[in-house]
């Protein structure tokens, strides 16, 4: 539960201590979302389960990006559910469109095609915007580059446990880069050439490879062909340093001079989860088993039903998609030699 207030509202003056209201202190991190004004309540409903849940206890900043400017009424609502600092950022238009290496007529004819084989979000634009976006541009907004680590939160999640440890100061001090809660295969129909492109990235930058990396996890042949197995990144807990890393940017300019942001429909999720896979080394990945999340159609409620009274859950483990045949989660505990969790055969009924 939450420790008393026992400080003054003066702490809420700029600039902040580092101690938010509940007393626990914080590391350099922020909340960022991604969002349109239309977003306000689908984003309001995530934001009190995040706050109900964590941040209460911490008032870590959140940052809210948006392509277009954020009226006034966006900004009131979530500023009153935000405990720290709610901040607010338009992306320039370098960051969102079209770059001019990209033939627009060949794009175009890709979404026709898309639409007519009833591709989800295939003949959409801003939806490729997007994608482009959170695979190589949120993290370098100028709002994003006072912080270390960013937690990503989309409109219409759930958190289904409290959160009684603070993730953001557990990836900074064990050295992980990037998390997960939920993970899946992708649908290959959006993604016919990423492979081919990664595969010439690693060629071309051969010294960005991890040595120990986690290629068992997205491969079953040593790289050959992807397995198209992805963490699902509507949920992420990440090192920005990483992200903002010459390695890191090398491997998204190369994916994205091949174009198949455009000419296919790639989305961040592979896009952020190859990247972790292959240039860190697999001890600085992690999956958080303890955040029971939701985001539409999967749920990740943790396995174990002691963890779940202890942390006050409220979610229905038969509804957990971790040990299902679509979920890539147990080929992660087969890569690290991990006994699966006591309940994970038994929970599902
Ligand atoms: P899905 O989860 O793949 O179905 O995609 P979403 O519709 O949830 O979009 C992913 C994230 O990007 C969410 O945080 C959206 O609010 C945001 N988003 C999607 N499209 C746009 C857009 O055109 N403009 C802005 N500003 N945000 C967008
Ligand atoms: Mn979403």
């Amino acid at each position: 539960g939450t420790s008393p207030n026992t400080q003054s509202d003066l702490l809420l003056s700029t600039p902040r201590p580092l101690t938010g209201k509940g007393s626990h202190e914080r590391i350099n991190a922020t909340f960022v979302t991604l969002a349109r004004n239309s977003d306000v309540w689908d984003i309001s409903r995530s934001i009190r389960q995040v706050e109900d849940r964590f941040n209460r206890d911490y008032n870590y900043d959140w940052v809210f990006l948006n392509d277009a400017e954020f009226d006034e009424k966006f900004k009131k609502i979530t500023s009153a559910l935000v405990s720290g600092r709610a901040r607010y950022g338009k992306i320039g238009e370098e960051h969102w469109g079209f770059p001019d290496f990209i033939d627009q007529d060949k794009a175009a004819k890709v979404r026709e095609d898309m639409h007519e084989r009833k591709i989800i979000y295939g003949d959409s634009i801003s939806y490729r915007h997007m994608c482009r976006y959170e695979s190589g541009f949120f993290f370098r907004h100028p709002l994003m580059l006072d912080y270390e680590y960013y937690w990503r939160v989309e409109p219409s999640i759930e958190l289904f446990c409290d959160i009684d440890f603070d993730p953001f100061r557990f990836m900074k001090e064990n050295g992980k880069k990037y998390s997960w809660v939920l993970s899946l295969y992708e649908y290959v129909e959006t993604i016919p050439t990423l492979w081919d492109s990664v595969k010439g990235f690693m060629q071309a930058h051969p010294e960005h490879i991890a040595a120990d990396n986690s290629m068992y996890f997205i491969s079953e042949d040593e790289g050959e062909t992807f397995n198209h197995c992805h963490f699902w990144s509507n949920f992420e807990i990440g090192s920005l340093e990483w992200l903002r890393s010459k390695q890191y940017i090398d491997y998204f300019e190369h994916l994205d001079h091949d174009g198949g942001f455009f000419y296919e429909r790639w989305g961040d999720a592979p896009v952020h989860s190859i990247a972790a896979a292959l240039m860190l080394p697999k001890e600085e990945l992690h999956f958080f088993n303890e955040i029971a999340y939701y985001h539409v159609p999967f749920t990740h409620c943790p396995t174990g039903e002691d963890k779940r009274l202890e942390l006050k859950c409220h979610c229905n483990p038969a509804d957990n998609f971790d040990w299902n045949g679509y979920s890539c989660t147990k080929r992660w505990y087969e890569m690290h030699n991990l006994a699966k969790p006591a309940g994970w055969d038994t929970e599902g009924d």
